[in-house]
Parts: C-alpha cells; structure tokens; sequence
C-alpha cells in the first residue's frame, strides 16, 4: 500500500518528541528448526493465567459493549482490604507505566526535571520525555545499585519527580529501606517520590525497601505496583498508584477515563482472590531465580544482587554475540547495545538452557 500523494509542510509536533526513539519491546525468540522457542526478554511470568482467572474473562467478555466501571469499585475494594490503603488512595491505570506518565504529566510543567537512576527501566526517560518533563538520569554504581546520595545531590528547584527503581530493571538490585530513608529525608518533601514496586512480590532481601511502609509516613511517596508481573496479567494492561487523598486525586484528573477494561478488572479481582496460589508460584519462580544465580556465581560470573524476575551479564560489546548465540538455542533475551543483557527467569527448561550458554561466555 502506498502512502497518500500529500500537500503541505509536516505538521509542527513537539520537537522533544520527533527525534526521540520509542520504546523497544522484548523480541520474539526466532525459531530455529526443531527447537522450542523461549522468550526470556520482558521479563513475563511464564506461567499462563489460573483457568478460574480465564473463565471470569471469558464471562467478562460478554459485557464488552458497555463501557468500564470508571470507579473499578470491585477491583479498588480489594486491592484496599488486601493492602490495608484506603480505597482513595488507589488509582489504576492501563499497567504500571501509564500510571508513572499520569504522575510525571500531573507533576511537571514544561521543563521540570525528573531525577531516576540509569540505566533503569527503559520507559523512564521516555515518558518523562513525552509528559513534557526533563528527564535527569543518575549513573548506578558499580554494582548496578541506585546512589541515591548522587540522585538527592541532582535533585534542584525545577525538580518534582523523583523516580526509584526497587528492585532495578534491568540490573536486579534493590534500594534497601535505609537508602530509600536516606533519599526521602533529603528530597523537599513537595518533590514526588515515586518507588516503583513492579517486582515487588519476587523480593527475598532482608532490609529491602517498603514503598508501603514509606507511603504511610510521608504524603509525597507515591508507590507503583503492577498486575503484569507476580500476577501474570502483562496482556491485560492493569497497574496502580497508591498515593495519598490529594495527589491521586490530581493523578485521576490526568488518567484516560474508562481505561482499566472490564476484563482487566475483573481478571485482576479474580487474580487477588487466588493471591496464595499465584504467589506460590512465584516462590517457584524466585527458587528458579535462585538456582540460575548459584549456576552463574559457580560459572564465575560476578553479578549485581538480582531480586527481581531476571539476571542481568554486563556483557559490554559482546552483547549482540550473546543475544545472537542465544537465539540459536531458541532464546530470546533483551540487550542494551554495549552494555549488556537482561534475562528472564522463565520455564526450568529455558533456564537451564540459559545456564549452559552462559558457561560459555563465563569471565
Ligand atoms: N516498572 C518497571 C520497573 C518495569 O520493569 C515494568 C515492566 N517492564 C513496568 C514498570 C511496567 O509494567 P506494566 O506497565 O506492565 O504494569
């Protein structure tokens, strides 16, 4: 098909906006002849919904002419019992990542700044970017941890977000609950802090960052927590904010009315219900984590703490050789040029698979 003969200049669109790339999505593994494909490269659950969650979409499904419940009573009323936040504290959204640009669009002003570590989850920047907000990146240390003395140090008067990343994507880690105390006490505290929570649920750490229990003591603390992860629901699109009364009323005020689908809702309910069983498998899967990490440490790799759902091998410029070599195993994985890959933790079959390839490129 062909593009439209056209008249005219280009229409004049924000000039932070036309230069920037977009997001780049975990690719699909491509599939060699006669071996089972994985794709380990955006850090999905590999388990598929339980079928008691796929018969309430499946009855959901029959409602579809009608628009949401804008309030998602159902799925609000218990995500406050089960968090113990009161129901206008909670604001959803269409995953984790459309509540963070309702946060930064409602909090910034054209230019304001946005202080979040680097490398961390690669939606930051760009939407900050897109919410017309200046995104203001950290270094991580050495070992892939957030220095929140060096992100409080870039923290200025055109500041208003503060974006904390526990545990990190890509690299793993998380901000222990001193550092994350040490970041709040020095932030003004009219400076959103937002701690993202996305893999919260596959945290093992003793001493780990609470967003909850900071939530509680400060009313700048904005926690983000996701449905995509532990919850096995990426498909779905359904993610939160808790966040005190005033700052999530603002935060509906800037969401897409009606943008939670029923099916979401509903699956995201029925998927609290099940909360045990879910979470046993995510105890299967941080064992999985566990197992991988002793395989890697035995290898000789040398690797920043994960407690998330990846690993992550700072494979600098051999990284699009890895990535190629793992395809041939029928892997997918996700690189950052020069830098490095993040791999899942999926299926016992696709880790071990994992683990044998990565005894070749061991330091
Ligand atoms: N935060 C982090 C750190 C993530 O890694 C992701 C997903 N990759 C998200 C937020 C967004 O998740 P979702 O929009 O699916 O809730």
């Amino acid at each position: 098909m062909t593009t439209p003969p056209v008249v005219g200049a280009t229409p004049r669109m924000r000039a932070a906006l036309t230069d920037l790339p977009g997001y780049v999505p975990g690719a699909r593994p491509r599939i060699p002849d006669g071996v089972t494909a994985y794709k380990l490269s955006s850090n999905e659950n590999p388990y598929p919904p339980l079928p008691g969650v796929l018969e309430v979409i499946a009855e959901a499904a029959a409602d579809l002419n009608r628009y949401p419940d804008i309030t998602a009573a159902d799925l609000v009323a218990a995500l406050s019992a089960q968090l113990d936040v009161p129901a206008e504290c909670l604001v959803l959204g269409t995953g984790s990542v459309a509540v963070l640009g309702h946060v930064v669009a409602a909090a910034c002003e054209a230019g304001d700044e946005v202080v979040h570590a680097w490398r961390s989850f690669e939606a930051y920047p760009l939407t900050v970017t897109v919410a017309g907000g200046t995104p203001v990146p950290v270094p991580l240390t050495s070992s892939g941890r957030h220095d929140v003395d060096a992100m409080a140090a870039a923290v200025t008067d055109r500041t208003r977000v503060v974006l904390v990343c526990t545990p990190n994507n890509p690299t793993g880690p998380v901000v222990s609950a001193a550092e994350l105390d040490r970041l709040l006490d020095a932030v003004p505290s009219d400076v959103i802090v937002v701690v993202d929570e996305a893999y919260v649920e596959f945290v093992r750490a003793p001493g780990a960052a609470d967003g909850l229990a900071a939530w509680r003591r400060r009313t700048n603390v904005v926690v983000l927590r996701t449905f995509s992860k532990a919850y096995g629901l990426a498909g779905l699109r359904v993610g939160f904010a808790v966040a005190h009364p005033a700052v999530a009323r603002v935060l509906r005020t800037a969401s897409v009315p009606f943008g939670v689908s029923t099916v979401a809702q509903r699956a995201a309910t029925a998927s609290l219900g099940a909360r045990d069983e879910l979470l046993a498998r995510v105890d299967a899967l941080v064992a999985e984590r566990e197992r991988v990490v002793a395989a890697l440490a035995e290898q000789g790799w040398d690797l920043p703490e994960t407690q998330a759902n990846f690993v992550w091998l700072p494979l600098g410029e051999q990284t699009p050789a890895f990535v190629e070599a793992a395809a041939e195993k029928g892997l997918s994985v996700r690189p950052f040029a020069g830098e490095g890959v993040r791999v899942s933790i999926g299926e016992v079959e696709a880790n071990d698979r994992f683990v044998e390839l990565a005894a070749a490129w061991a330091p």
